[in-house]
């Protein structure tokens, strides 16, 4: 865990119900001997830290990519998720914010932190990119507050929303137990925007504007990841020098600075629809996701 800061991960979904009754046809897989691989239609594939297809349970996810990085927190590392993919892809499914209700089929968030007896949340920020949405962030923190951690999707396509536990580990010595330490570090749990923003064309004026900000946020994000990843890399010993890392391109990755790279790390899982119909976009999110290795 010390070695690698980024691990990149690709979760597959399965169809849907309306999806089986239109008769979508499955267009990505994962490669049943390939550790790690995953093919688009019929010659493209993709490599990554960890494959999961449709019949992966929320158990296997977390355990391989999010449990590992929830136990560093507690040696003083500061560790970041975040989920990318097109709005329906299972980015939500997947941190766990539409179902914290029911335990039964727990994501990220419920089993990060029913990891830890005592969790502290620390402060709610979301990135927004319109006073609109400011708004509809605020709406979303009462109705949050009202419901508990339910109502994500309302703003999903359109907003990051980034969730923050501050945690705090106080040790007490034996010998004098008065004196104490006490070691913070903080979790990030990041659903991001919908991917398709990212490359939406066709809009216009303040569409426009948005969608051209949340392209400029995902991209930096992008870009962070991969001078992270080839940092790590070079860390390792191919020689090449340390690549500068561009927190300062976005706010997103601004925000999240401290929770990417030096004491931290960071966990992308791509999320993809499996149907034919979203072949384009999936291919966008699989490239991404695989150039950010
Ligand atoms: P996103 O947040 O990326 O927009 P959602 O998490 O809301 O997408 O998922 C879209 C739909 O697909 C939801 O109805 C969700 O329950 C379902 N879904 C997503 N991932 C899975 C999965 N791994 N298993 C079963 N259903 C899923
Ligand atoms: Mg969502």
């Amino acid at each position: 865990m010390s070695e690698v800061c980024v691990r990149v991960a690709v979760r597959i979904r399965p169809l849907l119900r309306k999806e089986l009754l239109h008769q979508h046809q499955v267009c990505v897989r994962v490669v049943p001997s390939g550790s790690g691989q995953v093919s688009l239609g019929s010659d493209r594939l993709f490599s990554f830290d960890h494959a999961f297809g449709p019949t992966a349970s929320q158990d296997e996810v977390y355990e391989s990519c999010v449990q590992p990085l929830v136990e560093s927190l507690l040696d003083g590392y500061n560790a970041t998720v975040f989920c990318y993919g097109q709005t329906g892809s299972g980015k939500t499914y997947t941190l766990g914010g539409g179902t914290i209700k029911s335990w039964g089929t727990l994501g990220v968030l419920p089993s990060s932190f029913q990891f830890f007896s005592y969790f502290v949340i620390g402060a709610r920020e979301m990135v927004v990119t319109s006073a609109e949405e400011l708004l509809g962030a605020v709406e979303m923190g009462n109705a949050l507050r009202h419901t508990g951690a339910t109502g994500m999707n309302e703003h999903s396509s359109r907003s990051n929303v980034i969730l923050t536990l501050q945690v705090h580990i106080r040790s007490y010595s034996n010998k004098n137990p008065s004196l104490k330490t006490v070691r913070s570090s903080k979790l990030c749990l990041v659903d991001l925007a919908g991917s398709e923003r990212a490359s939406k064309t066709g809009n216009t004026g303040a569409q426009f504007k948005e969608s051209a900000l949340i392209n400029t946020g995902l991209l930096a994000l992008g870009n962070v990841i991969r001078a992270l990843s080839d940092r790590g890399r070079s860390r390792r010993g191919n020689g090449c020098s340390s690549p500068h890392v561009p927190y300062r391109d976005a706010k997103i990755t601004r925000l999240l600075r401290d929770s990417l790279g030096g004491n931290a790390h960071t966990v992308m899982v791509a999320c993809v629809s499996p149907s034919h119909h979203f072949i384009a976009e999936t291919l966008n999110v699989l490239q991404f996701a695989s150039k950010a290795r």
